[in-house]
């Protein structure tokens, strides 16, 4: 098989033994990911192949992730795919928040659409279909909410035990809710992911757990296929900019990776900028590279309404980095404010979608205020989990006095006309 598990430390850079999957490197700790022997591939007839499949009724050519199977080739045949229709999001143009944001030419891809809510399906499907062909009995992982409502799902399909940390009472319930109905079992545990994360880890081996958790290097592989569904939607003509939001580092990890590829590969000349967006409460990773410092600083509670990306301690950061010089990217960190105005302003171009994601839009404004983005620049805003994953969060936005447009009414004709009579005169409401 033509792929195998190597160390990103370039001191160490260490091939691992096939066999059982470990998550780090066993001799350094590092990080690990998968790298293939890529055959030399016939670009144009790949492209074919790839929309080809988009006709077919078979299950993985359905799928958004396996439809690009040649970029993953870590599954032998036989091996059972564990998959849920994922991918196959739309692109989705946003003229309003385009000229907010800009003005530029703004797009979103709109990952909320996946089967669990989230873009961590693209992930899940690559990292449980890996562990079923290993076996796997028992999938772990502590999660900011979306990692565990997708792994419940996949495992659920796999026929797998599904056991989740999360930081107490800092999930949003939807995320929460997903899960139980999936069949997982849940332990709320510390005050933040970090913290559930670390016992997580400490307790992995012993409790013979395979970790999901996007240190997993299959996660990266199957989120790395946004770009090439990406690249095809726009007729293979990659945009000026690709916008992600920053928690743990893995999405804009694997985005970095599947463009490098795509690149190496051939089916790309010009490789858009990758933009990474962390918000101010925690923002480790915009320290680092505004600071340009070598070792990451972590934040040790951090904070933000967006709690997709509320993370003091990114497990990803090295792999982002190396993306962020792959790509010529860059980082900004951005307000919970002008997270809620930017999601104010794509909800006005009928898009919906977490505060994280809303957090892309606010970057880019902010780059394009300092100068950082030209205007009219071509960029794709990628949407990572959708808006009914936190409705607590528009409620609270909502419910305020601030807000004029929850009205209520004594059930009379009469109070009915009175609250309405200021917002029907006047222009919008
Ligand atoms: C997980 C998640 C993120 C952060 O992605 P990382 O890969 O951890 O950086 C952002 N938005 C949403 C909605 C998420 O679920």
């Amino acid at each position: 098989m033509p792929a195998y598990l190597q160390c990103i430390e370039e001191v160490c850079g260490e091939r691992q033994e096939p066999g059982k999957d470990s998550h780090l490197c066993l001799r350094c700790g590092g990080l690990l990911e998968v790298k293939y022997d890529f055959s030399p591939m016939d670009p144009d007839e790949l492209r074919h192949t790839w929309h080809q499949r988009r006709l077919s009724g078979e299950p993985v050519d359905r799928s958004g992730v396996w439809r690009f199977r040649e970029l993953i080739p870590f599954v032998s045949p036989g091996d059972r795919i564990i998959s849920l229709s994922e991918g196959s999001t739309p692109l989705i143009g946003t003229r309003r928040a385009g000229w907010w944001a800009g003005p530029v030419h703004l797009t979103v891809k709109h990952q909320g659409v996946s089967p669990t809510g989230s873009f961590k399906d693209l992930g899940m499907t690559a990292c449980i279909t890996r562990a079923e062909s290993r076996d796997v009995r028992t999938v772990a992982c502590a999660s900011t909410g979306n990692t565990s409502s997708s792994m419940a799902a996949y495992a659920a399909r796999a026929g797998m035990k599904a056991l989740l940390f999360v930081p107490y009472r800092q999930i949003s319930a939807a995320k929460l809710a997903q899960a139980l109905d999936f069949g997982a079992l849940v332990v709320e545990v510390g005050d933040t992911f970090d913290e559930a994360f670390r016992l997580l880890r400490e307790l992995a081996g012993e409790l013979d757990l395979y970790l999901v958790n996007s240190i997993n290097p299959f996660r990266i592989e199957g989120q790395k296929t946004i770009v090439a569904e990406l690249m095809e939607q726009r007729g293979w003509r990659p945009p000026d900019y690709i916008v992600v939001p920053g928690g743990n580092l893995g999405n804009a990890s694997a985005i970095g990776k599947g463009l490098r590829e795509l690149k190496e590969l051939g089916f790309i000349e010009k490789v858009p900028r990758l933009v990474v967006v962390q918000a101010e409460g925690a923002n480790p990773f915009y320290r680092l590279t505004k600071e340009d410092a070598t070792e990451l600083v972590p934040v040790d509670t951090p904070q933000t309404e967006a709690t997709a990306i509320r993370i003091g301690r990114p497990a990803n950061w090295k792999k982002a980095k190396r993306a962020l010089e792959w790509t010529q990217g860059l980082v900004e960190s951005v307000s919970d404010e002008e997270i809620a105005q930017a999601k104010a302003v794509l909800a006005s171009d009928g898009v919906g979608c977490e505060p994280a994601s809303a957090a892309t839009v606010a970057g880019v404004r902010k780059l394009c205020q300092a100068g950082k983005i030209e205007r009219h620049a071509d960029i794709v805003c990628v949407l990572t989990g959708n808006q009914l994953k936190d409705t607590e969060y528009i409620m609270r936005h909502h419910a305020d006095e601030k807000s004029s447009r929850l009205l209520r009414a004594e059930p009379t004709l009469e109070a009915v006309r009175r609250v309405l009579e200021a917002p029907l005169a006047a222009r919008a409401w």
